[in-house]
């Protein structure tokens, strides 16, 4: 059961020969989610072997074109590419507006449907679920409204303990009734609470991205638990009054969130061009939070599944 990012992109707003622009493709058990699409996305979809038939929906955090300017071609290749699928895309207004008036004016019907849902950027709420995951939205603080996207599976459905079936031989309805976290009572009249009976067959999993922003407390308690934050950290620590005032996060802002929000992992990337040895940025970070690491592109960071066991 896979859950993975890759990245396609990880730089700031200045285009650089070697390094490509915002944009992020998660997998979660084969659902693939495009977040951000910067420049050059659909190439790197194909250099990393990600059919970009295969994407599932796409998330904008903000209008500014090192996060958005791959979108227009990418939605064009899927039209040529003949997709039926309604494509469900999340942004910011007017985005919708925007590509509406684009693909009026150029004349293109599209093949499939964009489903576009505007992103309330002051909002943390739910935007998108299917059975196994949802989707949540984090305010964050840019010089343009900008919203970060919180990934996450649902909790599994409880496994009932071999013991306690052999232990109260419990049959088919008792099991079932168990399973969806009710307790059980015997023929003999004995409640069973339901967490005699049933245990987590694995722990959820999480990926938060959030990228253009200041530093927030409140990012920090959004993504509470997360186990792997992404944290744009376009400067270093002593470039934070820049940082400040340009509406980003240095790299000790960023292990701050991740720090505050017990994170399992972080990554940071959205370096200014000004870095050309970007170890330093990750070893700034590591100060305060040491499981962090670059989100260079063109690499996959995975979560494992946790299996858990009862506890007898
Ligand atoms: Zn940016
Ligand atoms: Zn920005």
């Amino acid at each position: 059961m896979t859950f993975e990012v890759t990245i396609l992109g990880n730089s700031s707003a200045r285009p650089t020969a070697n390094k490509h622009h915002a944009a992020h493709v998660l997998n979660v058990r084969e659902q693939f989610f495009l977040i951000d699409c910067g420049e050059g996305t659909q190439a790197q979809l194909m250099r990393y072997g990600i059919a970009p038939a295969r994407i599932r929906a796409i998330f904008i955090s903000h209008l500014h074109g090192d996060h958005l300017y791959g979108l227009f071609p990418l939605l064009s290749t899927l039209n040529l590419l003949g997709r039926k699928t309604p494509l469900p895309l999340f942004a910011p207004e007017p985005l919708g507006e925007l590509l509406a008036n684009v693909f009026r004016r150029l004349e293109t019907e599209l093949s499939y449907e964009i489903q576009y849902t505007p992103v309330d950027t002051r909002k943390n709420c739910k935007i998108f679920e299917n059975k196994t995951m949802e989707v949540w939205t984090i305010p964050l603080r840019h010089r343009v409204p900008a919203a970060g996207y919180l990934f996450r599976e649902k909790e599994p459905e409880l496994n009932v303990r071999k013991t306690a079936i052999e232990t109260y031989g419990l049959g088919v309805v008792q099991i079932v009734a168990a399973k969806r976290g009710e307790a059980i009572t015997l023929p003999d009249g004995r409640l069973l609470p339901n967490e005699a009976l049933t245990y987590r067959p694995y722990a959820p999993r999480s990926y938060a991205y959030c990228s253009d922003t200041l530093y927030s407390a409140k990012v920090a308690r959004i993504v509470q638990g997360v186990d792997l934050l992404y944290h744009e950290a376009t400067y270093a620590m002593a470039e934070k009054a820049l940082a400040r005032q340009r509406g980003h996060s240095t790299t000790l802002q960023a292990a701050k969130v991740a720090s505050m929000a017990g994170a399992d992992k972080l990554l940071i990337g959205h370096f200014s061009s000004r870095y050309k040895d970007e170890s330093l940025l990750e070893t700034e970070a590591r100060t305060l939070f040491p499981n962090t690491f670059i989100a260079c592109e063109g690499k996959t960071f995975s979560i494992p599944l946790k299996r858990l066991q009862p506890e007898e």
